[in-house]
């Protein structure tokens, strides 16, 4: 095994680290930038972009500017999420086979994990134009509520991305082992992860230098996005009342506000008030450019976004009821995300938790920091201290370039490719350019239909595999040394909880939990069922994600087909069901007619829509660059 890099691939940013000589940092781009925008971009010119090249093309070129893909990766069309965001997005999302969605860009369609893999490569390549060496192996974040097809998607654009997964790890455990609470001690931690789109919190236990999730739940649709539309709209409400004129009717104009808002959001986190211009935002009379000039205090900022704040408090609560632990049983708190930046919620996270929380680590990079330090765990292999020069030295952008096969040209009558703060009318320091626009919430829709299956008693369930590892000392200097671990040892490094309850539906349309909601992984457990009517020769297992004794309650993952069973009456012929989640939380199922032993298997999802040839085929297309 080579080096081995961690990657938090993330909704909004992503943080590449490695471990070098004994201490885990962060990978930085050419330009010295720690943090990468989860944004790609096809250019007219003909190149992929991706990080904050393609960032800066959000406001001057959207409709070929990718980002939250990470919201779509591992979903269908037909999901609770999908169902509102596509519509929001401003490039196209559409159904492809099978429900999955396909995005379309400058004349190209893209799966999911094709789009995450050209991230993913970006980032590879920043690694060996920073390290000076080809990184092939990887470990990556997920959070902690992703599903398996989630993270059978992460591992597929991986694999299209030239890299060999060592681990899938899910965010708040990394951040965990980044502050290594090592030296034998007991404690449980809370961390707390407020970042672009989501909310997330998660209790984990430390004993003895073994990690446990101990609960985690979390706000899909709560995060930074939404500060931001709360300063969009008020901007948008200042501006009508001013010129009788909303900036939503012009996408231009709201895409430049939403840069300015972010900025504005990210300015207050130091400042009591900001003030910023938007120049020719819009036209009046006779076409008179209109410049729309701004002001907020955090005062006022706050009142905006404290309902929001709140709900994660919420949340927090909820994850401690599920651990059956209160604040004061908890030792540490971490703090994770860059809208923990905010003062807002680090004083009502220090007020509900009773404690100061941990941030000598940077909330933006914690989990990067965690994910290299498992990965160095599992290879034992680091950077040495003195970084060799890479031979050829090469630019982000031209590797980026070469990814992209054929692109149809289609030329945009936009004005400059390369936006300043002039063309953006922006009046504040230099900060880092806009956010995606924020994603508005929709109920949930009704589930698929369901078989007619009757349960049986359970099964025992099977042993828990466990593992344990060492926790790592903290130095003096506030980074992280790293104990040289056993590399065995470690491949069963972390207990890791499954995030919801994993079922069948059954007759009647009521759903049988398999494996409970925060269940230790890896972990399997199978239930006898039988057939429902007389004379039943197949059976068709329909798998649900969710605590809901009710099917429609719950998310439909996948279905097994059992078929060639012998007629008998019905409760006659038993089925046996198995789950098995495996270390990286990805779900297997299998279905066994316990008559005859003839057995269907199935990885739910397992290439994330993609069938294997599709897989291989954007593997050799992408390692051609
Ligand atoms: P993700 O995990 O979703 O990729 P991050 O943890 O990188 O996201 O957090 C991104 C969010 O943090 C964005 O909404 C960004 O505006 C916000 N953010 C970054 N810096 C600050 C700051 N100084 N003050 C307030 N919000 C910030
Ligand atoms: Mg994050």
């Amino acid at each position: 095994m080579g080096i081995a890099v961690g990657i938090d691939l993330g909704t909004t940013n992503s943080c590449v680290a490695v471990v070098q000589a004994q201490r885990a940092r962060v990978v930085e781009d050419a330009t010295g930038k720690r943090i990468q925008p989860s944004v790609i971009s096809f250019h007219p010119g003909g190149a992929t972009l991706a990080g904050l090249k393609a960032k800066e093309r959000l406001v001057i070129d959207p409709k070929n500017t990718i980002y939250s893909f990470k919201r779509l990766l591992g979903r269908k069309i037909s999901s609770e999420e999908m169902q509102h965001i596509t519509g929001e997005f401003p490039y196209s999302v559409s159904e492809g086979p099978d429900g999955i969605p396909v995005i379309q860009a400058r004349g190209q369609e893209l799966s999911l994990p094709e789009v995450s893999a050209i991230m993913l490569k970006y980032l590879r390549e920043m690694c060996t134009e920073t390290l000076g060496v080809d990184i092939d192996e990887v470990v990556i974040t997920v959070p902690a509520n992703f599903n398996d097809v989630q993270r059978s998607s992460t591992k597929v654009a991986a694999r299209i991305a030239g890299f060999n997964v060592l681990r899938i790890l899910n965010e708040p455990t990394a951040a965990a082992l980044a502050y290594g609470f090592g030296g034998k001690l007991t404690e449980k931690i809370a961390v707390y992860d407020f970042g672009g789109g989501t909310f997330d919190i998660t209790i984990i236990e430390l004993m003895d230098d073994i990690f446990e999730v101990l609960s985690t739940a979390g706000e899909t649709f709560l995060g930074g996005d939404d500060f931001d539309e709360k300063i969009v709209e008020e901007m948008r409400r200042q501006f009508l009342f001013m010129h009788r004129y909303d900036l939503g009717e012009d996408p231009v104009a709201m895409q430049r506000v939403r840069t300015v808002a972010e900025r504005i959001k990210c300015q207050l986190s130091n400042l009591d008030e900001v003030e910023a211009t938007l120049r020719e935002i819009a036209y009046g009379p006779g076409g008179v450019a209109i410049d729309f000039s701004f002001k907020i205090t955090r005062a006022k900022f706050e009142s905006m976004i404290e309902a929001l704040v709140d709900k994660s408090i919420a949340t927090c609560q909820e994850s401690l009821k599920l651990a059956r632990l209160d604040v004061s049983s908890l030792d540490n708190l971490i703090l994770v995300g860059g809208s923990t930046r905010i003062p807002l919620v680090r004083r009502k996270v220090k007020e509900f938790f009773n404690r100061e929380p941990r941030t000598e680590i940077n909330p933006d990079e914690v989990v990067a920091i965690g994910a290299a330090i498992h990965a160095f765990s599992l290879t034992g292999e680091e950077l040495p201290e003195d970084l060799p020069v890479p031979v050829e030295p090469k630019s982000g952008m031209d590797s980026a370039q070469k990814i992209q096969k054929t692109i149809m040209g289609l030329p945009t009558p936009l004005k400059s490719d390369e936006p300043s703060h002039e063309d953006q009318g922006l009046d504040l320091p230099d900060v880092l350019p806009q956010a995606p626009p924020a994603i508005p919430k929709k109920p949930t829709p009704p589930a698929p239909p369901v078989i007619a299956m009757e349960p049986d008693p359970p099964a025992p369930p099977i042993d828990l595999v466990a593992g344990e590892d060492r926790i790592l000392p903290k130095d003096e200097k506030g980074s992280f040394s790293i104990p040289m671990v056993n590399a065995a040892a470690a491949s069963t490094l972390l207990l890791d909880v499954t995030p919801r309850g994993l079922g069948v539906a059954t007759a009647g349309g009521y759903c049988d939990q398999i494996i409970e909601r925060n269940a230790a992984i890896p972990v399997e457990q199978s239930r006898l069922f039988s057939t429902s009517t007389d004379n039943q020769i197949e059976v068709a297992i329909n798998i649900f994600q969710g605590e809901s004794r009710r099917v429609e309650q719950n998310t439909l993952l996948g279905q097994v087909q059992l078929s060639g069973i012998r007629p008998a009456q019905r409760g006659e012929v038993k089925i046996k069901v198995v789950f098995e989640i495996d270390t990286d939380g990805i779900l297997g199922v299998s279905a066994v007619n316990e008559e005859t032993g003839a057995a269907q298997d199935t990885r739910i999802q397992l290439l994330g829509g993609l069938n294997e040839d599709q897989v291989n085929a954007l593997v050799s297309k992408y390692s051609k660059s």
